[in-house]
């Protein structure tokens, strides 16, 4: 185990190191969660945008990759942030049982699964709810699949089991504004938000009681953390499934925001079957330490690809970025 070279002079996308790493279970449709690591004064950034985004939508990834490699972030007011075990549409005794070995206070569970019944999403938050206890905190992840009707129904019967809030129960603005009216549960926007300007639209539409944000799409911590401030609604931090490298960025938002009063969707490591530092941003007792990464030679080798095509996918997003 040794630590990785300074790459020397050259800490742009021309001294990328590009990394493929295996994923647990498929995620948007990948099995494979690429991407590339650039090292710089202020330590290691992450560029890894998916697939389908062109130079101009990661420019912002690639911007915070930037910060991470070359400014660092600012000061945290937090030393460790809380973050949820996620259970995906599983049958009730996994759930459970995740849930319990997750060793968190706040479970996000998928529910309104294509091919599955409400009956279903029902059994599989009692469950949660039941493993977790009376003081757990409980959300489901709708991803914007129920339309208003079936939202507002499915909301109001899993609330008897006591949720947090309920995060994407349906695809637009619009919907969500009409859910959220309808519901006492907060209403929190995820896939609405992938912009910097899209916290403030949710906001003007009435969409949101929470926000969603992700550190790579908006442009770094301090993009974020203006957007936040901007928007002025709650932040739960989450992340784009990306290395401990990307996950630590996360992080620094999370302990960096004046008011955090929800778990974050930080903990999603383990969805990756490897990493490239041998001390994993991990969660402890429901909770991520703040604190840097320091990526390993080794482990970064053992997930190395060539890196031509993504050095020339972020040279086109700096480029992008003017
Ligand atoms: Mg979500």
């Amino acid at each position: 185990m040794t630590a990785a070279p300074d790459p020397g002079p050259e800490d742009g996308p021309a001294g990328g190191r590009a990394f493929a790493i295996g994923l647990r279970n498929r995620f948007r449709g990948i099995t494979v969660r690429e991407g590339m690591l650039v090292r710089g004064p202020a330590g290691w950034g992450e560029f890894s945008p998916f697939a389908e985004y062109g130079p101009r939508e990661s420019s912002r990834w690639w911007a915070a990759c930037h910060e991470a490699a070359h400014r660092g972030w600012p000061a945290p007011v937090r030393d460790r942030v809380p973050v949820n075990v996620t259970v995906p549409a599983v049958d009730p005794e996994r759930a459970a049982a995740i849930v319990r070995a997750g060793g968190c206070a706040t479970a996000k569970v998928k529910v309104a699964e294509r091919g599955q019944d409400p009956g279903e999403d029902l059994a599989r938050v009692e469950a949660v709810r039941e493993a977790i206890g009376p003081s757990g905190r409980v959300r489901v992840d709708a991803n914007g699949a129920w339309d208003v009707d079936t939202a507002v129904r499915m909301v109001r019967e899993l609330d008897r089991f006591g949720l947090e809030y309920a995060e994407q129960p349906c695809a637009t603005l619009d919907e969500l504004a009409r859910v959220r009216r309808r519901v006492d549960v907060p209403v929190a926007a995820d896939e609405s938000i992938r912009r910097a300007e899209d916290p403030l639209r949710v906001r003007a539409a009435e969409a949101a009681d929470i926000v969603v944000l992700k550190v790579q799409p908006l442009g770094g911590v301090r993009a974020s953390l203006r957007v936040a401030e901007a928007c002025g609604l709650p932040v739960v931090v989450s992340s784009a499934v990306e290395t401990s490298v990307g996950l630590a960025a996360g992080v620094a938002l999370a302990a960096a925001l004046p008011e955090l009063p929800h778990a974050c969707g930080l903990a999603t490591m383990q969805m990756l079957t490897a990493d490239v530092t041998a001390d994993p941003l991990l969660p402890e007792d429901g909770y991520l330490p703040v604190r840097g990464v320091s990526v390993d030679e080794d482990r970064l080798r053992a997930v190395e690809t060539d890196p031509s095509a993504w050095r020339a996918r972020a040279a086109a997003a700096r480029e992008a970025a003017g």
